[in-house]
């Protein structure tokens, strides 16, 4: 897509320190990391978020990051390995090409990804999930 950063790394037309690259996809490093080591699993075909993302690259980046997530640990031997990804602004997303980010942990690092777990009683639970239900005849 015109005028994406995403899409200029993950075609090669803008520099990044590349770790894998295949068909599909490109592996690169976060520029500003949660700890060194911190990558991005970049589809080269242009996707806004998770929501668009198509089948084949779907496969392509959970294949890859898996991959990728048994060197990291066989190399930088991290205490974990955070596999997450942001879909809009609300939920983080800086960056509207959907990307994969993989962080090594350590016991004692600065990272927090937290929420403060809530108790609105069975019936939101219920209810909630009811409504997802309902709605997956149209997704
Ligand atoms: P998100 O907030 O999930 O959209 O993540 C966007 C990530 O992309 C952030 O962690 C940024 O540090 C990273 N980022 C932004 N621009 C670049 C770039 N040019 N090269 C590498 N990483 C980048
Ligand atoms: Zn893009």
């Amino acid at each position: 897509m015109d005028g994406c950063i995403f899409c200029m790394i993950a075609s090669g037309e803008i520099p990044s320190e590349t770790v894998l690259e295949t068909e599909d996809v490109r592996v690169v490093a976060d520029i500003s990391p949660a700890n060194p080591g911190h990558l991005l699993v970049i589809p080269k075909r242009h996707a806004d978020d998770f929501t668009k993302l198509d089948e084949a690259s779907a496969v392509a980046v959970i294949k890859t990051a898996q991959r990728v997530v048994r060197a990291m640990n066989n190399t930088l031997h991290p205490d974990g390995i955070n596999v997450l990804q942001n879909n809009g602004e609300a939920a983080g997303q800086t960056v509207r090409h959907y990307h994969m980010h993989l962080i090594p942990r350590y016991v004692g690092d600065t990272v927090r990804m937290s929420w403060v777990p809530t108790a609105p009683g069975s019936e939101a639970i219920h209810s909630a999930a009811a409504e997802i239900r309902a709605g997956l005849g149209e997704a």
